[in-house]
């Protein structure tokens, strides 16, 4: 398969080419110049398939044969090693709990797969690939539990000091091994400046192979269409025949859009409903056809606190712009904090479910937006132990901590400390 960039549509390039750069040079995303449709057998079995089975098949024709089809294998396997069950909430709302993975948030999915990707195409090579990422908390922790451990790859997470969640950084500050975390004195946006900056250092362009993690990489993308079917398939074996919505918790748009792909590939799925919080920016485009980024505004759901979601592009190239079609196939809706707590406790109180904030707002979308004779998914984004400083007053009760996550909070953080400058950051990295 061959990719294009969203700005410039007649310029191809190899999916190497795609995975290694993220971004393309003309700040456009890529995209698959094709999405293949899967045939009707898939899905006519698909009841039958496991995770790794639907994986394999749905991710194949975008992956292979650059990357030969029994190595792939492996890469989904090793990547998708953990459960992504489908949990009924309430009569006609079912949870599609991504929070099972190493760091208990659907980011897992992404980082886990695009390690093993950039793996395989770091051999050959003659030196490790350093993935270079700022981090104000989730991105860092799934990236650095995603790459650890992996061949062929140095991990350097940039974090503002005092800034990130202890439960947060305790996910990528325990680690070592190939994961350096780098404490810096300053604020989020020193850290994205920093690896901007290191970026276009000639210095280091020329002694080392740098690249970035961020989810607008396909590699982090694209595996994330693999939960829409295999959600999809566990409905359907537990007999569920109704027509199916998603509704997906969105702050950079870049989970609805691969749910998006899935429907390309021809998953039924009557429609998406895409649930903000105040950040609203995508449903008042659905709403109005204007698309109004604005700075980002802060909140209890606060990975989705995202003012100009980068993902949005892609959307657009889906449907050739055309507001009406993105209309027809996506809903939004926004809520605000209060109704996210309000959210929380009603669904403790009657359906004994533990909601996190923004697999909330997923919930409440779906009360709303379901029709007659319809069954709807929300993707449950992370799971609600990561947010105890929202949930636990809400509930009026601690919320356990899961096994894996305790784990992490009982682990010595393993950091070093630099100022907020290139200097001090080239410093490191050539060491
Ligand atoms: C990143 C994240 C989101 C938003 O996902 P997008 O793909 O950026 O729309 C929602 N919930 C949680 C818990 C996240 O970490």
């Amino acid at each position: 398969m061959q990719y294009y960039s969203t700005n410039t549509p007649d310029i191809k390039v190899s999916l190497k080419e795609a995975v290694l750069r993220g971004l393309a040079p003309d700040k456009g995303l890529y995209m698959p110049v094709t999405i293949p449709k899967l045939d009707d057998d898939f899905f006519a079995t698909i009841a039958n398939r496991s995770l790794p089975e639907i994986a394999f098949e749905v991710l194949k024709p975008f992956f292979c044969p650059d990357i030969p089809e029994e190595i792939f294998k492996n890469i989904v396997e090793e990547s998708l090693n953990f459960d992504i069950p489908v949990e009924q909430v309430s009569k006609d709302i079912y949870a599609l709990e991504l929070f099972h993975g190493p760091t208990l948030a659907f980011k897992d999915v992404g980082a886990r797969f695009m390690a093993r990707i950039l793996s395989y195409f770091s051999k050959g090579q003659d030196e490790d690939i350093t993935v270079l990422v700022a981090t104000s908390g989730d991105t860092g922790s799934a990236v650095a539990n995603g790459f650890y451990k992996v061949p062929g790859i140095n991990v350097v997470v940039l974090y503002p000091k005092g800034m990130v969640s202890q439960v947060q950084e305790k996910q990528f500050t325990t680690l070592g091994h190939n994961i350096t975390s780098v404490e810096v004195e300053g604020t989020f946006d020193d850290c994205q400046r920093m690896v901007k900056e290191a970026f276009m250092d000639d210095e280091l362009k020329d002694t080392m192979v740098l690249t970035s993690a961020n989810s607008i990489n396909l590699a982090r993308l694209l595996p994330q269409s693999v939960y829409y079917h295999h959600a999809y398939a566990q409905l359907r074996r537990a007999g569920v025949n109704e027509d199916i919505v998603f509704c997906v918790p969105s702050g950079n748009f870049g989970n609805i859009t691969a749910g998006l792909v899935a429907q390309a590939m021809g998953l039924p799925v009557a429609k998406f409903v895409a649930a903000t919080n105040i950040n609203d920016i995508v449903p008042e485009y659905l709403r109005t056809g204007l698309y109004m980024p604005a700075p980002s505004k802060s909140t209890v759901a606060n990975a989705m606190d995202v003012g100009d979601p980068s993902n949005f592009v892609r959307i657009l190239d889906l449907f050739g712009s055309d507001h009406q079609v993105i209309k027809a196939k996506i809903e939004g809706i926004a809520f605000t904090d209060d109704q996210i707590r309000a959210g929380v406790k009603r669904i403790d109180q009657i359906h004994s479910y533990v909601l996190d904030p923004h697999g909330a707002t997923g919930y409440l979308a779906l009360e709303k937006k379901l029709q007659d004779g319809q069954k709807g998914v929300f993707l449950e984004t992370a799971h609600p132990a990561k947010f105890p400083e929202v949930i636990e007053p809400v509930l009026g009760r601690k919320v356990k901590v899961p096994p894996r996550l305790q784990a992490f909070m009982n682990g010595t953080p393993k950091n070093t400390g630099i100022n907020a400058t290139l200097d001090a950051l080239k410093l490191l990295l050539l060491k």
